[in-house]
């Protein structure tokens, strides 16, 4: 993505941090086998999508009216879902949903970023963070990274005591890596970002239904600066929804009100989900099919002689590569695409069902034998 490409609006008086830039999106090509976009491969069961039916039939019946604006039984239900797995209570008061976890993101960037303040992310992760800053008007601080994805904590905390950035991100499990970050580290950068500004620590837990570590959840408790961000589009299978949420204390789920436009999170929406937090424990089963297929897809990755970083999430980062983007067209070739996220030397693939997971090993050992 070059910042110099010439663009239909270039003519038109937008913003100067727009110019020239490129919009978000992976390429949604029709091809076989889609392992590119970290969505859960398994389409909702039957006995869901007939009680999402029947709850959207009865919203349907309000249409004439606005949404709960507070989504109430939405948020209660998804504070219960939380206390249940998450090992941490929260309620009501401390849980805020919107349309998918980048809208929530992007009320706590209206909120507590905005022109004159920072963000800072710790790079390769998941590029919207920046791009919502720069969407609104957030300046934006890239943050450094171990060799092996790993946050380096001194170098982080150096990184935040000259920057003081105004918001924090911390991406457990991180996207493109995989890489979970321990609760000692997010921690030590709470603790640098509070003694810097103080500032938000927002923990994106986009993934946390797939990492073989327990939730950052209970770190919310007694630290009212802390953020959980979640989303039904990884675990619920949902990604067509657009529901995300976050859970802190309850002045943050106050403070975001100010920025939320009126009655955002449609009946329909709130119909649907409620639907499918009612199968939770049918769906977070395909979760642990998604996570043993995760662990297979590392081990033959590995088998093969790819480099592979640890993965917590439902996709695996493999490489490495001298051209990356030479190597997922050649996946592409044999009918599987994975995400070139631009990370040099690497390719990233979703966990699918295990015979895409099969179709993919298949074209990975083909490539391995054509440059061997
Ligand atoms: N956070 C991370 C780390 C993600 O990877 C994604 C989706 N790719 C999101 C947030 C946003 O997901 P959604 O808006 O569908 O909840």
């Amino acid at each position: 993505h070059s910042n110099t490409t010439r663009n239909a609006w270039d003519e038109l008086p937008i913003r100067d941090e727009l110019r020239g830039k490129s919009p978000y999106g992976a390429p949604q090509l029709d091809v076989p086998v889609r392992l590119n976009t970290n969505e859960n491969p398994y389409p909702l069961p039957e006995a869901l999508v007939d009680r999402i039916a029947e709850r959207v039939r009865e919203a349907a019946r309000d249409l004439n009216r606005y949404p709960d604006r507070d989504a109430v039984e939405l948020r209660t239900e998804l504070a219960r879902y939380l206390s249940r797995t998450a090992g941490h209570e929260v309620g009501l008061a401390n849980v805020w949903a919107a349309n998918g976890s980048n809208e929530v993101l992007q009320q706590l960037l209206q909120t507590f970023g905005g022109p004159g303040r920072t963000a800072i992310g710790f790079e390769p992760s998941y590029s919207m963070h920046a791009l919502i800053a720069r969407g609104t008007g957030t300046g934006w601080i890239s943050g450094p990274r171990n060799e092996d994805f790993t946050i380096d904590v001194e170098a982080a905390r150096k990184t935040i005591a000259e920057h003081r950035p105004d918001v924090v991100f911390i991406t457990s499990p991180n996207n493109p890596t995989g890489t979970a970050v321990d609760a000692e580290t997010v921690l030590a950068l709470y603790e640098a970002a509070q003694a810097a500004k103080p500032s938000m620590v927002v923990v994106d837990e986009a993934y946390g239904e797939f990492s073989h570590h327990a939730s950052l959840l209970p770190l919310i408790e007694g630290r009212p600066n802390m953020v959980l961000s979640r989303t039904m589009s990884k675990a619920f299978g949902a990604a067509g929804l657009r529901l995300g949420y976050l859970a802190a204390d309850p002045a943050v789920v106050d403070a975001v009100q100010l920025v939320r436009l009126p009655y955002h999170l449609s009946s329909i929406t709130q119909a649907t989900a409620l639907a499918a937090l009612e199968h939770t424990d049918t769906l977070l089963g395909y979760v642990a099919q998604l996570k043993s297929e995760r662990d297979r897809i590392v081990t033959r990755l590995r088998a093969l002689g790819y480099d592979v970083t640890d993965s917590d999430a439902n996709f695996v980062q493999f490489g490495r590569f001298a051209d990356s983007h030479t190597a997922w067209q050649q996946i592409l070739d044999r009918g599987v695409l994975v995400r070139d996220n631009g990370v040099p030397g690497w390719l990233r693939v979703s966990a699918g069902t295990p015979a895409e997971n099969d179709a993919f090993l298949d074209a990975v050992r083909e490539l391995k034998k054509e440059h061997d």
